[in-house]
């Protein structure tokens, strides 16, 4: 059984997402997105609400919050990023920000990295008890058969 923890917390992956904290390299992540005129989910706004572009094979349009790390796909061209963000993820401490996410002092952006670095440390956790859990479920499995077969 391997955890893999510490794969994807890499040196490169962790400065690549500590970078989604600026707008501009957020906004750079939606190279191919499907949706950029006459609809409400345009890149700008998608990087306005905190979210970045990380498309996969099955999921072209996921996109992450760098700051819950909460991960959203399958938008249509009417739905508003900072709303869908705001319902999916109402405790982000983007969403509970009273102003603009660009707008923050130092204190401020301080405070905003330690609650992102604590969140992706809960995610990371958090993908390593379900591995666990998987891994427990598949074993248990495997020995009530060999029991059966004593
Ligand atoms: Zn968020």
């Amino acid at each position: 059984m391997s955890l893999n923890m510490g794969e994807k917390t890499s040196e490169d992956q962790k400065y690549k997402e500590f970078m989604m904290n600026t707008y501009s390299i957020r906004l750079a992540s939606f190279v191919d997105w499907p949706f950029t005129e006459d609809c409400s989910c345009t890149p700008a706004k998608m990087a306005a609400a905190g979210f970045y572009h990380c498309p996969t094979d099955q999921e072209p349009d996921a996109v992450k919050c760098f700051m819950c790390q909460k991960e959203l796909d399958g938008w249509e061209p009417n739905d508003d990023p900072m709303s869908e963000h705001k319902r999916h993820s109402p405790n982000c401490a983007l969403i509970n920000l009273k102003k603009d996410i660009e707008d923050k002092t130092m204190e401020e952006f301080l405070k905003l990295e330690c609650i992102r670095q604590k969140n992706k440390l809960m995610k990371v956790a958090e993908t390593a008890m379900k591995e666990f859990e998987h891994q427990a479920a598949k074993t248990r499995e495997q020995l009530e058969l060999l029991a059966k077969n004593l």
